[in-house]
């Protein structure tokens, strides 16, 4: 007899997208209506959750930065049991899975427990906020070179080159970066930033409640308390909303 190959691959990495349903792509759109078990994290919305067929197993794997967290080693062995015992498992992560999705941890266990994977691509956050404020990450003569940073990862607040972030023309777009916002002004304006530098935040990008607050470095943190956000939130370093990227070179014009 033939050697028997799976019909199917046990687990997929699926990206959720930043939440509106309709920026799935069609292979996670499949891929999540063929599953026994769907495994996501906090980040994926219901409307896309609902996607998943009847009688498939939802479960809810959740880690926030500073909230309360399933603890990796647990998600590692959710995702491997099933998968062990002949499901068709779906990791269901938010944005991409590649992108500050500890993806790494979960494929390690994967390949311990000799099963293989594919990872099916999303459309990251750092993308959907940028359309939210109509600018492009990247722009001849302005930035040749984007970043995408976390606000903190384990052990604390993340470093990075605040060096070069603090240039002009520089373009970072960072996750996880509420609490940090104090933090990131304060190495920025350490190394020679300028005040004035456009800082955009945008929570809950690509669904209904999106929020967009347009701010400077100097008035980050301060804007950002009375914000007061609740949801999910990209900052980007070195961009404004084009509206108000329009206003500002127009009121410079008229000083001049
Ligand atoms: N893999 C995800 C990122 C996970 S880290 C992706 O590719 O988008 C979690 C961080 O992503 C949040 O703290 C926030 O900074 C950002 N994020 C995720 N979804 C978002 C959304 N809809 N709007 C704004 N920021 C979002």
């Amino acid at each position: 007899m033939p050697a028997r190959t799976p019909l199917f691959t046990p687990v997929a990495f699926v990206g959720a997208g930043p939440g509106d349903a309709d920026l799935l792509t069609l292979k996670a759109l499949r891929l999540i209506a063929a599953a026994d078990v769907v495994i996501h994290d906090r980040l994926v919305s219901a409307d896309i959750l609902a996607l998943a067929r009847p009688g498939a197993q939802l479960v809810a794997a959740g880690k926030e930065g500073f909230g309360p967290s399933t603890p990796q080693a647990v998600i590692n062995s959710l995702i491997t049991g099933h998968a062990l015992a002949g499901a068709r498992v779906v990791r269901l992560k938010g944005g991409d899975p590649v992108v500050f999705g500890r993806l790494d941890e979960e494929i390690e266990a994967i390949e311990a427990a000799g099963l293989t994977f594919e990872i099916v691509p999303g459309i990251t956050a750092a993308s959907a906020a940028a359309a939210a404020i109509g600018q492009s990450l990247t722009k001849r003569g302005r930035n040749a070179a984007v970043r995408f940073l976390t606000g903190h990862d384990m052990a604390g607040f993340a470093d990075h080159d605040w060096r070069m972030l603090a240039r002009p023309g520089e373009v970072a777009a960072i996750y996880m970066g509420k609490r940090a916002a104090r933090f990131v002004q304060g190495r920025l304006l350490m190394h020679g930033a300028d005040r004035a530098t456009s800082v955009t935040v945008v929570e809950n990008a690509a669904r209904p409640n999106q929020r967009v607050i347009a701010t400077t470095l100097d008035r980050l943190p301060a804007d950002l308390d009375a914000a007061a956000l609740s949801g999910p939130a990209l900052t980007f370093l070195g961009l404004a909303p084009r509206a108000a990227e329009a206003r500002i070179s127009q009121s410079r014009q008229e000083f001049a």
